[in-house]
């Protein structure tokens, strides 16, 4: 899906499970890419459209085994490092009650998609502010 949106960046929400001590999240699957999301080659705005009857669908289907647990979004060309806006928004999205997300993960993927990919993982924590993952290459 970053391939196929380059030059642009492009992003969707993730959707998971937890472990039953809830330590560990497990990226499974994403959601669509809504249709009123703007993106340019340095920014990605994700849309809202659609989203509030998909992760309806999913808690009927999975009977409340499959959540949001946050967002990815591509840097094209470029490093997987987080800016101060992504910070800011994925900390909004944790400390938001209404999206019952505390934890909120966030995977930047970097890179040209081909040869050269690279993934920044972290996680929003409404208790604990950012903490940054290493992810296995
Ligand atoms: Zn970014």
């Amino acid at each position: 899906m970053a391939k196929d949106h380059l030059p642009n960046e492009v992003g969707t929400s993730l959707v998971g499970s937890y472990s039953e001590d809830c330590f560990t999240a497990f990226v499974l699957d994403i959601a669509p890419l809504p249709a009123d999301s703007k993106s340019s080659p340095v920014s990605f705005l994700r849309g809202v459209r659609g989203m509030k009857e998909f992760f309806e669908h999913l808690t009927k289907r999975f009977r409340k085994r499959r959540f949001y647990i946050g967002e990815w979004h591509s840097h094209p060309f470029s490093k997987p490092d987080s800016s101060d806006m992504d910070r800011s928004t994925h900390l909004r999205i944790a400390q938001d009650r209404a999206t019952e997300c505390a934890e909120v993960i966030m995977i930047v993927f970097g890179g040209d998609f081909e040869q050269h990919r690279h993934l920044q993982v972290s996680v929003h924590s409404r208790e604990r502010d950012l903490v940054l993952l290493n992810p296995a290459d």
